[in-house]
């Protein structure tokens, strides 16, 4: 018996990362009995580069699975790419490797039908990042040939500089080059998004965050969303996923998420947030379903349960936000070595020449 029941009122592909341990056909009975009416799951160990291949039976398992609890293989599932694939490496022979890695996992989609795959764009490391960017580029143009029907997402990142995807313009920059664009798409992490510097805290600055998404990339690019609260405050560039209202996005920002932008109902919405079991996630996609029906229009200051709800999540979490802004305050006062002042006293000595 499922504990969560999986809602078919919902206008959202509410879901979270799902564990596949027992086999990668677990991974769809988990997401059921979850709730999720999306979900993510990792291919093969994220730590090994070599894992085995699945079994005809265990594909055919997962397949049937699919069908059993209804979920669309092209659109709703979303699997993570390893995280220590870097095609942006600009040492060749560990971009190789990385590249096995990645085409098996593209290859692994197929065989199990799944039409997405999620991948962190990697790091310039101490290359050139426009070179990098086009190497990755490349990288995706030969995985695309080689492959047949999977769409590949590049996530944004939470961090600076050499960290691919830290902005807009790096997922332009990646797109721009890729030859077949039906194949190619972006993963919004909302943590990663915060943490780089985005406000997207309130209406407004949401709103204009999908704008110049819009500008950029090109919201058609748009294929998924993570969701994930932040334990670190606006730019702290740190990755630190946090549980849904407990962190600097607070639950007001996952109600807003759930009523008030429309274009993101046709896409998976999958939770990352730290769980100790997939119950929490269940409970989770529960209270988002619940956000979906609290009116936008409502006064939420005036909503006894809502504000309730808020202030025990904000208690919660209150401890780790201290932490973070404490630590992102001392890094700010320390005097920082800039690329900026750099070349600016580069250019002041120059002119004196
Ligand atoms: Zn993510
Ligand atoms: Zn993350």
């Amino acid at each position: 018996m499922s504990k969560f029941v999986k809602s078919t009122a919902s206008k959202y592909k509410f879901g979270a990362h799902m564990s596949t341990a027992g086999g990668v056909s677990n991974s769809v009975v988990n997401a059921h009995n979850t709730g999720c009416n999306s979900f993510a799951l990792f291919l093969k160990s994220p730590r090994k580069w070599v894992s085995p291949q699945y079994t005809p039976e265990e594909i055919e398992k997962f397949k049937n699975f699919v069908k059993e609890y209804k979920y669309d293989p092209m659109t709703d599932i979303l699997p993570h790419g390893q995280y220590f694939i870097n095609l942006a490496n600009p040492d060749e022979e560990k971009a190789l490797k990385s590249y096995d890695s990645f085409i098996d996992d593209l290859k692994r989609c197929e065989s199990l039908g799944i039409g997405l795959y999620n991948l962190h764009p990697g790091s310039s490391l101490k290359g050139d990042h426009p070179t990098q960017l086009k190497q990755l580029a490349t990288y995706l143009n030969k995985a695309i040939k080689e492959t047949e029907f999977v769409t590949i997402l590049l996530e944004n990142m939470a961090g600076t500089g050499n960290l691919v995807g830290s902005n807009l313009e790096d997922l332009h920059a990646v797109i721009d080059l890729i030859d077949d664009k039906s194949r190619i798409g972006v993963c919004v992490d909302t943590c990663h998004t915060f943490a780089a510097g985005y406000d997207i805290s309130t209406r407004e600055t949401f709103q204009k965050f999908w704008d110049d998404f819009d500008k950029i990339v090109g919201l058609k690019y748009l294929k998924a969303m993570h969701l994930n609260d932040s334990k670190a405050p606006l730019g702290a560039n740190r990755d630190l996923h946090e549980k849904l209202g407990e962190g600097y996005l607070t639950l007001k920002f996952f109600h807003m998420l759930a009523t008030q932008f429309d274009f993101l109902q046709k896409i998976p919405i999958v939770l990352e947030t730290p769980q100790d079991n997939d119950d929490g996630y269940g409970e989770e996609i529960k209270l988002l379903e619940w956000l979906e029906n609290i009116p936008e229009d409502k006064k939420l200051v005036n909503d006894k349960e809502f504000m309730e709800k808020y202030d025990t999540l904000q208690k919660n979490g209150a401890k780790s936000r201290k932490e973070q802004m404490t630590k992102f305050e001392a890094k700010q006062k320390k005097p920082k070595r800039q690329a900026g002042t750099d070349i600016m006293s580069q250019m002041k000595k120059k002119a004196k020449k």
